[in-house]
């Protein structure tokens, strides 16, 4: 994630935090000292609301980081890749490379954090008990760890995607159905409801006159409501390219090149009669590399008609390369995550073809205009 700080690492994943957590972390600790612990105990000096605020806000960011590190470990423990942990503005994100194989992990996987932030804010609980000074700075600190852990907990098990409750709810709708694409649907239907209903009690809230809280709730709503729209967006197009396979819509007759002939041949006799922005490079029958416009715009035009293509195409070492038998579902994240615009097929050194997203859009058209869109509910 842009603007993450790296930490550490722990057990092999790696722990960072976004810059945005600074600003939230001063503005907490500033909103303890004035609204909470001033207010709820008198009497202390101002360095000792300070360093208690200041405490408070990290022990908070820990207990933040605990729960994160409960949905990774459990990820990590069922066989799933856990590169890094990014602690930012709401919490945290665990970055699971891959979504969870069956229902009953993605259960155990999403359970696990809310039952951490309760199970701390029990024992914070319980630790106040113990000391039984309330109104010391510890007992101050353990209060205050307490309610927000136990809200966490609370919190995070509305069923509401992204939040770990409506990833609960998503595995047990999986679970009774037997299908994860109709499990999306209805997880996401109930988690768009929940946001209107945070947004509705956000505007009421603030018409009201609780302008702050009312413009947070609202926040919290609008948030939910785009976790949901996209997680539904991502499993419609799953659900599309369900069984389609590079072969279905590859072009079989990409724009290819000879490596040895110039670039003022390229220009000339190729890319402008075809209107081609980029070119396969070929080495008699094999797939050599890529041309595209902008590396030929990096070489001087007086040194086109003595340039070959071959000097300045982006090799095939470089190049990401498809097999015709695999999933559109598993090609898809290469092209949207690297940004790439097509691919080459390949077999032992052939092209067969090109993958590219114009031919990917028309696919979806063609389906879409014969109604073969629709997930069976
Ligand atoms: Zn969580």
């Amino acid at each position: 994630m842009p603007g993450s700080l790296r930490i550490g690492k722990i057990w092999g994943i790696d722990i960072a935090f976004h810059v945005s957590w600074l600003i939230i972390a001063v503005l907490l600790s500033w909103t303890l000292e004035t609204g909470w612990f001033s207010v709820n105990y008198p009497g202390w000096s101002v360095g000792a609301y300070w360093s208690v605020s200041i405490l408070a806000t990290l022990l908070l960011f820990l207990s933040v980081f605990l729960h994160e590190l409960a949905h990774a470990l459990v990820a990590r423990a069922r066989g799933l890749h856990v590169k890094s942990i990014t602690l930012f503005i709401f919490g945290g994100v665990s970055n699971i490379e891959q979504e969870p194989p069956a229902p009953d992990i993605e259960f155990q996987m999403a359970l696990v954090g809310p039952l951490t932030s309760l199970a701390l804010g029990g024992l914070c609980g319980l630790l106040l008990l113990v000391i039984g000074s309330k109104t010391s700075p510890v007992g101050a600190i353990l209060g205050y760890l307490a309610l927000t852990n136990i809200f966490l907990g609370i919190f995070n098990l509305v069923p509401g995607f992204p939040l770990d409750g409506g990833r609960v709810l998503h595995s047990i709708i999986w679970k009774l159905r037997g299908n994860v694409h109709v499990a999306t649907r209805i997880a996401t239907r109930v988690g768009q409801f929940f946001a209107y209903l945070f947004i509705f009690f956000g505007l009421m809230s603030f018409f009201r006159g609780a302008y702050l809280n009312g413009l947070w709730i609202g926040f919290i709503g609008w948030f939910l409501l785009m976790g949901a729209v996209s997680a539904n967006n991502q499993s419609m197009l799953e659900t599309m390219f369900k069984g389609v396979h590079v072969d279905d819509v590859m072009n079989r007759g990409p724009a290819t090149v000879p490596a040895n002939i110039s670039l003022q041949k390229l220009v000339d006799d190729f890319l402008l009669p075809h209107g081609w922005r980029s070119a396969f490079v070929m080495q008699v029958d094999e797939l050599v590399g890529l041309i595209t416009l902008s590396d030929i715009r990096h070489i001087p035009r007086a040194q086109w008609a003595q340039t070959p293509v071959g000097f300045v195409m982006i090799p095939l070492a470089r190049l990401h390369t498809v097999t015709a038998e695999q999933s559109l579902n598993d090609v898809l994240p290469l092209m949207v995550g690297q940004d790439l615009n097509q691919l080459p097929v390949v077999q032992e050194g052939h092209l067969l073809g090109s993958i590219n997203r114009e031919d990917i859009m028309r696919f979806v058209e063609i389906k879409r205009s014969l109604g073969l869109d629709q997930v069976n509910a």
